[in-house]
């Protein structure tokens, strides 16, 4: 029986796309496989969904390269009669979900932000023209990979205990030879996961303001996140905790804008929260169209009188 085979090399991001595929595996009558691949948590895989994980103990999977993994993935897909494959639309997974449908000869969709059967296809929304609009769009070749955002599933717990496979994989070498890894100085937080994100901008004058943020974020159980220029031009936060077209996208329940002027590039990643909070001084910012609520006025002012407030 064909399948939809689900691939990520972050063990959650594939959970996640597990859960939805098996919404899509019954409404497409495929089984639902997933490839746990190098160093996944096998054990983590048994009761997500899948009726069968592929695993490979084979030493080329030990550390990521897009072009090795392809040729896995090409070779598990065969196996596992697979028409559908989709892989978490994270950097490497990008990459891969390119590479892997070149080898496989199929249409390519990625970072789709929804996923949809209509008329047994499977049509996939994701952001076009820098974020200014939406784009539907379907693969028309019999197989597809689709690189697919996180958090567009959720986890499942199956009561079925999957079938574990172990395929033999035949890999050349990675072209690739890694001389030195250094650290990114990635900090370890959870942007795309997190319940609420206090999002600051440009109205802040200096780096130690952020102290001011911070406070605010704790207060809500939140975490602080920024636009671009915040992380790029004045290197006052880490890049992982841009939000936007070339950051991050999260659902958060509140997302609170401070000194943010709205640019699309930025409300792209914010658009799916559930409520939006804006401190502007500008009443005519763009980032009034897309606030449920909002406060004109100095941020200098309302964020220490929001965290007083809040902490009672
Ligand atoms: C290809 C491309 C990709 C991009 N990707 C991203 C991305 O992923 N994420 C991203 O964020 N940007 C991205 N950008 C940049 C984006 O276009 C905007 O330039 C950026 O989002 C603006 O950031 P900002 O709102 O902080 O700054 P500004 O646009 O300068 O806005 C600052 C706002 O603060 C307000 N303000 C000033 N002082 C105060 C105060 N004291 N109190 C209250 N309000 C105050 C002002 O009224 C203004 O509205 C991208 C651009 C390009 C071209």
């Amino acid at each position: 029986m064909a399948t939809i085979l689900v691939f990520s090399e972050r063990d959650e991001v594939a959970w996640q796309l597990l859960g939805r595929a098996v919404e899509l595996g019954r409404e497409m009558d495929l089984r639902v496989a997933a490839a746990a691949l190098g160093p996944a948590d096998l054990r983590g895989y048994a009761n997500r969904g899948a009726h069968t994980v592929y695993t490979s103990k084979n030493e080329q999977l030990q550390a990521f390269e897009a072009s090795v993994y392809a040729e896995a993935l090409s070779q598990v897909a065969k196996q596992a009669e697979s028409t559908v494959i989709l892989v978490g639309s994270t950097r490497r997974g990008k990459e891969l979900a390119g590479r892997l449908a070149q080898k496989l000869g199929a249409g390519c969709i990625t970072d789709a932000d929804s996923l949809e059967v209509k008329d047994g296809r499977l049509v996939c929304t994701r952001n076009a023209l820098g974020g200014a609009t939406v784009a539907t769009q379907v693969i028309t070749t019999g197989l597809q990979v689709i690189s697919v955002s996180p958090g567009v599933g959720e986890p499942v717990e199956s009561p079925e205990t999957a079938q574990v496979v172990e395929v033999e994989l035949a890999l050349k070498p990675s072209p690739v030879k890694v001389v030195a890894r250094s650290d990114k100085g990635q900090d370890a937080v959870d942007i795309e996961g997190a319940e609420v994100l206090v999002c600051v901008g440009k109205g802040l004058n200096r780096q130690d303001d952020l102290e001011m943020v911070e406070e605010l974020a704790e207060a809500l159980g939140g975490l602080v996140a920024c636009t671009k220029p915040l992380a790029t031009d004045e290197k006052w936060l880490p890049e992982e905790r841009v939000i936007g077209l070339s950051g991050k996208s999260g659902k958060p329940v509140l997302a609170i804008c401070l000194g943010i002027s709205g640019q699309v590039q930025f409300t792209v990643g914010i658009r799916d929260a559930k409520t939006i909070v804006a401190v502007n001084q500008d009443p005519n910012a763009f980032i009034w169209q897309m606030a449920d609520y909002g406060i004109v006025g100095d941020l200098y002012e309302v964020v220490p009188r929001l965290t007083a407030a809040l902490k009672g």
